[in-house]
């Protein structure tokens, strides 16, 4: 087997890459670690597609249920600013959409006929400039040769390992707690976030699902408050407090799952014929909910610049596609990793002077049309570079 893209991962990026080559008639082969029978687990998990990963899915024909948001208020809790964010605001129906990890996931295996290799992972690159393309050997000892290597495999990726890449990376000291929970909030497309010591508190809608569930909820916490305390016990002693933020009693109806929060990125996303795609090259901190848009929107200008070179050619120049991907990718995922270092950084302060500035800077914000519209458009995904 000679496929022309290997992906090492088949996660959400790795699928979707998977599918979208498949559409254009380039043949692509998944290496997935894990074993073959995904064990679907409790629905908890969420993701908030904005929506220009929406319409990706579209193309493809692939639909998930979703839980359309249509306003997101934003408040210090422990001050007095605020920022409304209306999807009227930019002429748009919906600002974003919440769906179950898992159905995106189960989704995007179903469709089309992905070849996969389960319970196997890449042991070594050779790359063959003699026959242009890379011999790969694979831990079941089999050898394949690709004409390119897309590292879909998440944080600590074993592709860029290989390929010696360097990595910039340090810890939130963070915390993310998920959860669902049935509560009453009245407007059934509102959104909430909430910053306060207690940490950064989102709640969202959820799509209509067999459970009693209404909302999804995403709690960042700070280490220190979680180090002599079990997370149900911390979860249990504070959530009266948004419940009083948000005039709703908040019932948790499923599991508690918990992820240490790290942000990391790659001074270089390639290195001969691999390339780094999603959060095998970055992430993020899940405040705005931008971790899966990245790799989306990696995904589409990689998979757009392997099927250019395509057409226009049977000679495949991989360095020269590459680089054009992480030219239109690279600059633009540091520009949101900074933003997002600089807001957590600036609701972890406990400095007064500091807490002022960001109500200040809230409210100043909200009445800012203009600035309001840009921070708007570039989360729901208007502003494709
Ligand atoms: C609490 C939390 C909430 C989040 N909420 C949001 C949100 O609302 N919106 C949003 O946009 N993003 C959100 N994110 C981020 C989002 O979950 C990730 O960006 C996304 O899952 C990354 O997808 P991926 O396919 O790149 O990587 P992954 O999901 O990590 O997939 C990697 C795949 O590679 C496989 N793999 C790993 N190692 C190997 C190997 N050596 N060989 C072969 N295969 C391998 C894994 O088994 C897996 O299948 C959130 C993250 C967290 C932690």
């Amino acid at each position: 087997m000679n496929p022309v893209v290997t992906i090492s991962g088949g996660g959400i990026i790795g699928n979707y890459i998977s599918s979208r080559l498949s559409k254009n008639n380039i043949e692509s082969l998944i290496i997935e670690r894990s074993k073959s029978q995904n064990v679907i687990n409790e629905n908890i998990r969420t993701l908030t597609l904005n929506s220009f990963s929406k319409k990706l899915l579209d193309d493809l024909g692939i639909k998930v249920p979703f839980a359309p948001i249509k306003e997101i208020s934003v408040f210090d809790g422990d001050g007095s600013g605020s920022i409304h964010f209306s999807s009227k605001e930019i002429n748009e129906e919906n600002l974003s959409y919440v769906v179950f990890f898992n159905d995106l996931q189960e989704k995007l295996q179903d469709h089309g006929d992905h070849q996969v290799f389960f319970e196997n992972q890449i042991e070594e690159i050779f790359q063959d400039n003699e026959n242009n393309c890379s011999e790969l050997k694979l831990s079941n000892q089999e050898k394949i040769k690709t004409k390119f290597i897309a590292g879909c495999d998440g944080r600590n990726s074993n592709v860029a390992k290989i390929a010696k890449l360097n990595e910039k990376k340090s810890s939130y000291n963070q915390t993310a707690i998920t959860f669902t929970a049935s509560c009453e909030i009245k407007d059934e497309y509102l959104a909430h976030q909430i910053f306060s010591d207690k940490g950064i508190f989102a709640i969202m809608p959820l799509p209509e699902n067999d459970s009693k569930s209404t909302h999804t909820i995403v709690w960042s916490v700070d280490n220190e408050n979680l180090h002599d305390i079990e997370i149900k016990d911390y979860v249990k002693n504070n959530i009266s407090y948004f419940e009083q933020k948000l005039s709703t009693k908040i019932d948790i109806n499923s599991s508690i799952l918990t992820f240490k929060l790290f942000s990391h990125h790659f001074e270089n996303y390639i290195s001969g014929h691999v390339v780094l795609v999603g959060d095998a090259a970055h992430s993020i901190h899940p405040l705005a909910g931008q971790g899966i848009n990245l790799g989306f929107a990696d995904a589409d200008a990689l998979c757009e610049e392997i099927i250019s070179s395509y057409e226009k050619s049977m000679h495949i120049d991989q360095v020269l596609t590459l680089k054009r991907y992480e030219i239109r990718r690279k600059n633009m995922n540091l520009l949101m990793l900074k933003s997002m270092d600089f807001f957590v950084n600036l609701f972890g302060s406990k400095n007064l002077y500091i807490k002022l500035l960001r109500n200040f800077g809230l409210s100043g914000v909200n009445k800012t049309q203009f600035l309001k519209k840009f921070f708007i458009k570039h989360a729901a995904g208007k502003n494709k570079l």
